[in-house]
């Protein structure tokens, strides 16, 4: 095993990032087989319970409401539907079900319970349960925990500098907050960014040293490439290179030896051959299903196609860590607190998201 670093620098990172190419995916792939099957990935489903509508300002996002977008909002999910695509999902070949809510933070109250009982419910068909819902409290974690939940994801998106060019309408500090309440429960956590935002490599870097210095650090972590939506403040961002998602893949693993570092957004703009390239340097998850929240995703038999081409064989669920136990609400000792945490709103000016809002004005 290699060590697990919680000092990793910009520079070095840097320095890491811009090797040769065949020296960065050797020392990525040789620290990737200490401490992971080569041979097996992850699948996981990301199920939009709750799409569109949000408050927030997120640059890359087109399930926020103050931009022009042509996606379909939809209420929250029933449990029903939500057990019938889990299912569907563990058929196919997924381990977990990620749930994700177009929420700024979660509230106490009826469709929080609802999410709860989702969460029961996937947890007993024996699959991986993470949720995607915006910031929560120490209680909300524990109440999610006590469900059964597996993970929690909320990523940091960029760098903590760049991060103010993108969302105007939350902190950073709030997300890493969130993250130190999830680490007060048994949940494991997911946290991870995105890149082809504008960013440039000091901002990829400073990602990874946020990443990286948690401790412990996520148990796994989304990479995701920009897809970039017409009507988001993005929307002319040019598509990322595949050189530049293998070298952050290749990264990300030397720097988080035990993450499972995870193929998310923009995998359909990457060849098979790409994604072959992004497994040997270290990624070792992918999101499936045909659409990544509101944006497309390859088709799951072609992934499945893939894999066989490859010899790669899927993560059976709870294979790093043991399956939360599910208390029932009825049996629960937990209450809702009905807080309301001041989760800070610096509301900083972004052109370019001024620019998105003032045209969605016109259109609407
Ligand atoms: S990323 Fe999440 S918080 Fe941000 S606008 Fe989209 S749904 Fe809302």
């Amino acid at each position: 095993m290699s060590e697990i670093r919680h000092n990793w620098t910009k520079e070095e990172i840097i320095k890491i990032y811009n090797k040769p190419l065949m020296e960065l995916l050797y020392e990525a792939a040789t620290v990737h087989r200490l401490h992971h099957d080569p041979n097996v990935v992850q699948v996981s489903t990301l199920l939009s319970i709750k799409t569109g509508g949000c408050s927030e300002d997120c640059g890359y996002c087109p399930q926020a409401a103050r931009y022009h977008t042509n996606i379909e909002g939809n209420d929250l999910m029933s449990v029903q539907q939500v057990k019938a695509q889990a299912l569907r999902a563990k058929a196919t070949g997924s381990s977990r079900v990620c749930m994700g809510a177009a929420w700024r933070n979660v509230k106490d109250g009826e469709e929080f319970n609802e999410v709860l009982e989702m969460v029961r419910t996937i947890n007993k068909l024996d699959m991986e349960v993470c949720c995607t819902l915006g910031m929560i409290t120490e209680n909300q974690a524990k109440r999610l925990a006590e469900a059964g939940l597996y993970a929690y994801n909320h990523n940091l998106d960029s760098s903590e500098e760049y991060y103010k060019e993108v969302i105007s309408t939350r902190g950073y500090q709030d997300r890493l907050d969130t993250i130190d309440n999830v680490r007060k429960t048994n949940v494991t956590v997911c946290s991870g960014g995105i890149i082809g935002m504008g960013e440039n490599l000091e901002d990829r870097a400073g990602m990874l040293v946020a990443l990286s210095t948690l401790n412990p650090q996520p148990e796994s972590t989304p990479i995701n490439a920009l897809v970039a939506v017409e009507g988001t403040p993005l929307e002319d961002e040019k598509p990322v290179e595949i050189w530049d998602m293998i070298r952050m893949v290749a990264a990300t693993r030397i720097v988080m030896p035990e993450t499972q570092v995870r193929l998310s957004a923009g995998r359909t703009q990457m060849s098979k051959e790409g994604q072959a390239m992004c497994f040997f340097a270290g990624a070792n998850s992918i999101f499936a299903g045909d659409k990544l929240l509101t944006t497309p995703n390859p088709d799951v038999n072609e992934d499945m196609k893939m894999f066989e081409l490859l010899g790669l064989n899927t993560q059976k669920p709870f294979t790093k860590k043991v399956q939360p136990q599910t208390v029932e609400a009825n049996d629960s000792q937990l209450e809702p607190l009905g807080e309301k945490p001041k989760w800070t709103r610096p509301e900083h000016t972004i052109e370019r998201n001024e620019a998105a809002k003032e045209k969605a004005k016109t259109l609407k």
